[in-house]
């Protein structure tokens, strides 16, 4: 048998003002056929399990290109063209094939395709034909288009939000496409649409419950996989919003039963699922109100990883005006004073301009004169198993306030970005982060004071006036009551009210 591994992956926020291109691709991550390196990335563990599972079986491995550009704006068509069409000519050369396994994120967008990986899906489907098992692994912060579900065999999404079982999840894609090659297995995809959005951590409850319950449901016979396709705001696309799909081995009835019930019991969630998130002036106060340090106070919607610049200065400016020290901030990014910074020196003090530049609501730049602390080239931070680049970077200090700027967009995910910075994580009173759920869990670890800063900029975060275009569909919070469950109650009821009348 033949399996064939590839990986193409970004998350599209079209709100974004910064482009990707086929340079964002390279400077996050790009890895043509065999050099993908012995750890996975978010997006590409499949390869690191096919290299585990394949050749064990007698079978034969090939394997594509993995890229994942880290979250931006709207892909240029080209660069979307020409990486599609890299991997496709692989699988073309690499016939005849019995299974291709896909690491994808599921949320890309580029000009002219509102739906890249239904595209690329369909795709390969036409080179390879129908008998031959596709199967993916997706991001739950993607949208789940009836193209690719037509496409594909399997689709399986991380469960946990943050996204600490991308390991696990791969291998599941690649046993039951094994499973399915052998021929012991019929996989048949349900979804059912939950007609909503809505931010939905499983650090937390009720999605906690609910992801531990969905794990049960799925040792059932005949039920292979459960995903919550969480959906993803930034995302102005027909299909944006939350879905449940239910994989079940040939049992498609039963299937979109099951994905009905668990989607309506998700949708009974909305509204109820965030953590409190707090005002900058209420948060700062009651961050700086807890005595033992370190506090963790998340910038959450300056969060690169949502496909923001990750440039935003107001929790900076507020700190400035607080005149609080011992402080650490990760990140800014800020390529141009990042190179300003290494022209003048670990142990320089310049007057530089910083941040706040991509976008009329990042906070504007900050000018003042700052110590360089540290300089490291092509730093990285650690994010599980995998190692995430933040490009080159430096440690500024202004004001007994440690800023680390980046030239790579990056959002925090481990304390180890501090700490490869020169900057001792647990000596600070506070760590601010640009994150939205993602560093919980490393930063749970080191401390239990974590606070959650709305500062209402630069993502996309509500719904109701993020003024979508392509999103046409009614769903909640744009609409109450998308599933009409209000006039179904009331019309149970006056049957019920009937009933009793004409007895
Ligand atoms: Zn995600």
């Amino acid at each position: 048998m033949r399996v064939f591994v590839a990986s193409l992956a970004t998350e599209t926020n079209t709100f974004s003002p910064v482009p990707t291109d086929l340079e964002s691709f390279k400077e996050s991550f790009y890895a043509p056929p065999g050099e993908h390196p012995d750890t996975p990335t978010l997006c590409s563990a499949t390869h690191i399990i096919c290299r585990e599972r394949i050749p064990q079986l007698g079978w034969t491995l090939i394997e594509g290109t993995a890229t994942w550009a880290e979250p931006g704006g709207l892909i240029n068509r080209h660069t979307y063209e020409l990486l599609r069409d890299e991997i496709l000519d692989q699988i073309s050369a690499a016939l005849p094939l019995d299974g291709i396994v896909l690491g994808l994120h599921g949320a890309m967008v580029a000009q002219g395709y509102d739906d890249c990986e239904g595209d690329f899906l369909s795709r390969i489907r036409e080179i390879v034909g129908t008998k031959v098992v596709i199967a993916a692994e997706l991001d739950p912060h993607s949208h789940l288009t009836p193209l690719r579900v037509k496409h594909a065999n399997v689709l399986i999404a991380f469960k946990e939000f943050p996204h600490t079982d991308f390991v696990d999840r791969a291998r599941e894609v690649v046993d039951i496409t094994i499973a399915s090659i052998k021929g012991e297995v019929t996989p048949k995809i349900s979804v059912f649409d939950c007609k909503m959005i809505e931010v939905l951590p499983t650090s937390r409850e009720p999605m906690r419950s609910f992801v531990d319950k969905i794990q049960l449901l799925e040792q059932q016979p005949n039920v292979l996989s459960i995903s919550v396709i969480h959906g993803f705001m930034a995302g102005d696309v027909p299909e944006m919003g939350t879905k449940l799909m239910v994989i079940t081995d040939d049992q498609q009835n039963f299937g979109d039963d099951l994905a009905k019930r668990l989607g309506l019991e998700l949708f009974s969630f909305r509204g109820n699922t965030r953590p409190p998130y707090l005002s900058p002036d209420r948060g700062l106060k009651e961050a700086l109100s807890i005595i033992d340090g370190p506090v963790i106070v998340a910038d959450i919607w300056d969060n690169p990883g949502g496909g923001v610049a990750g440039d935003s200065t107001i929790l900076l400016k507020k700190l400035l005006q607080l005149k609080q020290q011992n402080v650490a901030i990760g990140t800014i990014w800020d390529p141009i004073a990042v190179r300003f910074c290494i022209a003048a020196g670990e142990g320089a003090s310049i007057q530089l301009r910083f941040g706040g530049k991509s976008c009329g609501t990042a906070g504007g730049p900050v000018d003042a004169l700052v110590k360089i602390n540290k300089v490291v080239r092509k730093a990285v931070q650690s994010f599980g198993e995998s190692v995430v680049p933040l490009g080159d970077a430096v440690c500024i200090e202004l004001e007994g306030i440690e800023v680390i700027l980046n030239s790579n967009r990056s959002q925090a995910f481990s304390p180890d970005l501090f700490s490869n910075l020169g900057i001792d994580p647990l000596a600070k009173q506070l760590l601010v982060v640009k994150s939205t759920n993602h560093f919980h869990g490393a930063f749970s670890k080191i401390s239990e004071h974590i606070i959650y800063i709305d500062c209402g900029a630069p993502y996309p975060s509500n719904p109701i006036t993020n003024n979508y275009k392509k999103l046409i569909r009614p769903i909640w919070p744009i609409v109450d009551d998308p599933h009409g469950l209000e006039d179904s109650i009331a019309a149970s009821q006056e049957a019920a009210i009937g009933g009793t009348n004409h007895e």
